[in-house]
């Protein structure tokens, strides 16, 4: 096979130097940067890498080549740019020409400006909010007459194609590669490139992640000081929260970046928005093996293939090895960035391209990889000398060809744009679906309003019901939020509405496969069947809402109601000089029932408090004496965060949301535990999931070399150091560093585990009775799971009501409590239901529709039985149980995938462990999994509030054997 791919590409390359030949006549009028042009064949690593579009520059009386401005060319072995001077570069092309212009998008979290340049012919430039008018037009159908449309797409409205770079720091190449693009773009004569410019708009945004480029950069440079042996430094913090992850946001939204492009990709409505990255073999043009996510229309599903097709065979005309499609990632889950295109009824697609480094090496390709296919024409070689330029040639000549692809079809793209809007609109009047709504007066209304004002941001129209009414067999009341479902951006609302069944047949999945925005919320929202929905009186809502709330009643004691909505959190932090208390038990006052967890206010300022209460959408009662219920204070503790040095991913998830929420927090790094003395400083302590196994944790980045490994804001690092810094990372916590953890804890601490992290005490006996398990018939890709309530008197669910809570569980560690013993989970209202079945409808949290990526067998016939089987023999234990996985594997899953489930029955999903005077909560399912679960939240939240008190309600041995366990 080797052999005859090799004869092949000498074929091929032949080819290659004949097509060079073809564009001679374009190129006449207009001369080259020979300088330039020089150094792009002196930095080529191999001849086969290249066009006749990339082999030369243009040269320029006005507008500065990269290498006029930078002092080299794009493509320059062992150098990288800094975002801040590609920037500066971009807005030196925008200076000198009026096929250009630069404007910001927003800030990062560091202050960081991101951008965005828009390239065209001189005349859609000067007009260029004209043509962002048309498009606007274009996208909504119940504004725009089918004649006017027709007009628009007929030649008076240009596409806007948007590329973007720069998301995962360590991929360098497309910042870069986007710099000479814009370039030639603006510069070249030829009619390809004029086509281009007068037919589409391009806007460029060259690095998406400001923050982590500039920290990429310092630390590439620091490494190349390092003598040889000694420890690298490894890209940390790239951005403020996440690092990978950062492409994970489309659907929470927590970061700046993803609310930039958000508010970009709402105002200028790109027909295609293209995301480049670097991990594959040469060039990988996003299609995807499916499942394709449902909710996409199948006209952009077809738009991904006549896209992909173009770029692979022009490449592949031009000899160019490796440039292929399909069977790379597969087009299920919306959390990439370039989702925001397809909840927007556009385009999103991206490339993977062998790393630009930039230093030179060779690319071995993996044996699966170099086969002839019908997606991969011409396969990449056994190997190959590879370096900065090869990447820029195959990138930037693919989206070239892309673009112009676009440019010779724009009332094709266009008309395809108007028509998914149109659909859209359509569906919602034929149904099934017709509406959605969300309950305001529900019982997490204060999570509600947030979850309205997200979807907001991310462009859904709500409304608010008039007055109540009934539709579909749903009772709506006046001031209910109702989602539309004729609206242009139903799809967003389809998406994230469905239940998900991802068949397990399909190839292994590239990332979640459930991820239903209301289960994951903890909120109520119901579908409505029935066209009637969409003739009641509603009002369109402009501004965020806020819950209703305030005090009920007289009297100097205050109860504050627990939802378990998060903001309660923030009102304890902020009012942390008030005396507060948690009631131990439920109970009613003034008519009203309160959970356990409802803070009581012995004595309080109302007026202070009431404005504080309105603005976090928290309800409480005024009342004359404290209701008659056992209490505990909620003391605020001195909270201390732990961050791995060797790993940065995960943590940020949960830091967000202690910034978000107001906990105050020390943040520190996991070599600073070996010191020991945790206990004098810290009354809690949070260790979120770090990832990789129990060694690797505790050994955090090795300890190679000599010469220690600095983190650290210096004169030639001045982008690391924002979130933390050390003088030698090296080491991580070390067995010392466990046993402090242990100490801490048995000094009256509180550590919270959650993921990776809450295998660390059991692996070493630290957490008696607490085991981890393994177990390989096991397939959980992240997937949205019932969680039952096992032990409603623990502080860890106070304020939740109901027997059951959605919980997002991945694969990361199973729990086993080794009790005896079970406890009845309680079957709820949900005792007659089929998770999976569908229909009936099959949980308040639950709506009808199901995106199915296969049909799914259903769930096995009798009674369901819930509740938490506890198993085992019985062992010494002092562990609590708070939430578990159901006792039969068909209850387990509520939307995404799960195999082998029969490993998870009666798992602990939350445990409580008291270890001497203080107290490990373990985590196993993931409660601040990428700003999705916000309705598990409160449990790490109540974890910290009752940090002291967590024993509260604990049943003695008896007493949990006489709990009961569920029949089998
Ligand atoms: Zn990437």
């Amino acid at each position: 096979m080797c052999r005859r791919t090799s004869a092949l590409h000498r074929l091929a390359l032949g080819l290659a130097v004949a097509a060079l030949a073809m564009p001679a006549l374009a190129h006449a009028q207009q001369r080259n940067d020979e300088e330039y042009t020089r150094l792009i064949r002196q930095h080529l690593q191999d001849p086969r890498i290249t066009t006749e579009l990339v082999d030369h520059l243009p040269a320029s009386e006005t507008v500065p080549t990269p290498l006029k401005f930078h002092g080299r060319i794009i493509g320059t072995p062992g150098e990288l740019t800094y975002a801040k001077d590609i920037h500066r570069y971009l807005r030196a092309i925008d200076e000198a020409s009026p096929r250009a212009t630069v404007w910001s998008l927003g800030t990062t979290e560091e202050g960081r400006e991101m951008i965005v340049m828009a390239i065209a012919d001189e005349q859609t430039i000067a007009n260029i909010d004209t043509y962002k008018g048309y498009l606007g037009e274009l996208t909504d159908p119940r504004r725009t007459t089918e004649e006017r449309a027709r007009a628009l797409i007929g030649g008076i409205a240009k596409p806007v194609y948007w590329l973007t770079a720069g998301m995962h720091s360590g991929e360098t190449g497309g910042p870069e590669m986007l710099q000479e693009l814009a370039y030639r773009l603006v510069v070249e004569e030829t009619d390809f490139i004029r086509s281009i410019r007068s037919n589409i708009i391009t806007l460029v945004t060259p690095v998406i992640e400001v923050d982590g480029r500039e920290k990429h950069v310092d630390t590439y440079y620091f490494n190349k000081t390092r003598p040889a042996g000694e420890a690298r430094l490894p890209l940390m913090f790239w951005g403020k929260y996440v690092a990978h992850d950062n492409n994970r946001d489309a659907m929470g939204q927590l970061l700046k970046l993803t609310q930039n492009i958000n508010r970009g990709a709402s105002e200028w409505h790109p027909v295609i928005l293209h995301d480049l990255h670097e991990a594959s073999t040469y060039l990988y043009v996003s299609t995807g093996t499916g499942p394709y996510n449902e909710a996409i229309d199948a006209i952009t599903v077809g738009e991904w293939w006549t896209l992909a097709e173009n770029e692979v065979v022009e490449m592949t005309k031009r000899g160019v090895p490796g440039v292929w499609t399909f069977n790379f990632y597969d087009g299920w889950t919306p959390n990439y960035m370039f989702t925001i295109a397809h909840t927007h009824n556009a385009i999103g697609r991206f490339y993977e391209v062998a790393s630009y480094g930039p230093d030179l090496r060779t690319v071995r390709a993996g044996a699966t990889t170099t086969s002839r296919e019908w997606y991969r024409p011409n396969p990449p070689l056994d190997s190959i000398a590879w370096g900065p330029r090869n990447n820029t040639n195959i990138q930037q000549s693919a989206a070239l060809f892309s673009l112009k692809y676009v440019a010779d079809r724009a009332p094709w793209f266009l008309e395809n744009y108007w028509l998914k809007g149109r659909r859209s609109v359509q569906k919602g009047k034929d149904g099934p679906v017709n509406a959605w709504v969300i309950p305001a007066g529900q019982r997490r209304k204060a999570d509600a309003a947030q979850m309205v004002n997200d979807l907001m941001a991310q462009g859904l129209e709500f409304h608010r019901a008039d007055r109540a009414f009934q539709a579909g067999g749903v009772q709506v009341q006046a001031g209910d939020y109702v989602v539309r479902a004729d609206q242009p951006f139903r799809t967003m609302a389809d998406m994230y509405f469905s239940l998900q069944a991802f068949s397990l047949q399909n190839p292994r999945p590239y990332d979640d496969t459930g991820w239903t925005f209301h289960l994951m919320r903890n909120i109520d929202l119901r579908e409505i069947k029935d066209p009637a929905v969409l003739t009641q009186a509603m009002t369109p809502v402009t501004a965020p809402v806020r819950a209703a709330s305030g005090v009920t009643g007289t009297g100097p004691v205050l109860v504050v109601d627990n939802t378990t909505d998060a903001s309660l959190v923030t009102f304890r932090f902020r009012n942390a000089k008030v005396r507060m208390q948690a009631a131990e038990k439920d109970f009613e006052l003034g008519g009203h029932s309160f959970r356990a967890g409802a803070v009581i206010i012995p004595q309080g300022d109302r007026a202070a408090l009431e404005a504080s209460l309105n603005e976090l959408g928290l309800s409480a009662w005024a009342t004359d004496r404290a209701p008659d219920v056992p209490t505990h204070d909620l003391d605020v503790p001195r909270v201390g965060y732990i961050h791995s040095w060797a790993r940065t991913q995960d943590e940020g998830w949960v830091r967000a949301a202690f910034d978000r929420y107001g906990i105050p927090y020390t943040y520190f790094g996991d070599i600073e535990l070996r010191k020991g003395g945790l206990r004098a400083k810290y009354d809690v302590l949070v260790f979120p999931h770090v990832g990789g196994d129990v060694q690797s944790m505790v050994n955090g980045v090795a300890s190679t070399g000599t010469l220690p490994l600095p983190y650290r804001k210096t004169d030639k690092t001045p982008n690391l150091g924002v979130q933390d810094q050390a003088d030698d990372i090296r080491g991580g916590m070390g067995f010392e560093g466990v046993t402090e953890l242990a100490k801490f804890v048995q000094q009256g601490g509180t550590l919270i585990v959650e993921g990776s992290t809450s295998a660390i005490l059991p692996s070493y006996g630290l957490t008696p009775g607490l085991v981890v398990e393994a177990h390989p018939s096991l397939v959980a890709p992240g997937s949205v799971h019932r969680g039952i309530v096992a032990d409603k008197a623990s502080p860890l669910v106070y304020g939740l009501a109901g027997d059951q809570l959605p919980v997002f569980f991945r694969n990361d560690l199973v729990l086993g409590s080794g009790r005896g013993g079970g406890f009845g989970g309680g079957a709820g209202p949900w005792a007659n239901l089929t998770p999976m079945a569908n229909p009936p409808r099959l949980s308040p949290w639950q709506t009808d529709s199901t995106q199915a990526s296969r049909a799914r067998p259903s769930a096995a016939a009798g009674a369901p039985e819930f509740g938490f089987g506890g198993g085992g023999a019985a062992a010494p234990s002092t562990s609590r149980v708070v939430l578990a996985f159901p006792a039969r594997a068909d209850q387990i899953l509520l939307s995404g995938a799960l195999g082998g489930g029969e490993a998870l029955q009666g798992k602990p999903q939350v445990v409580d462990t008291k270890v001497g005077d203080g107290h490990v909560v373990s985590f196993a399912v993931r409660p601040f999994w990428r700003w999705q679960t916000q309705g598990n939240f409160f449990l790490g939240f109540n974890a910290i509030l009752n940090w002291n008190d967590l024993d509260a309600g604990k049943a003695g041995p008896a007493a949990a054997g006489a709990a009961g366990r569920p029949e089998r």
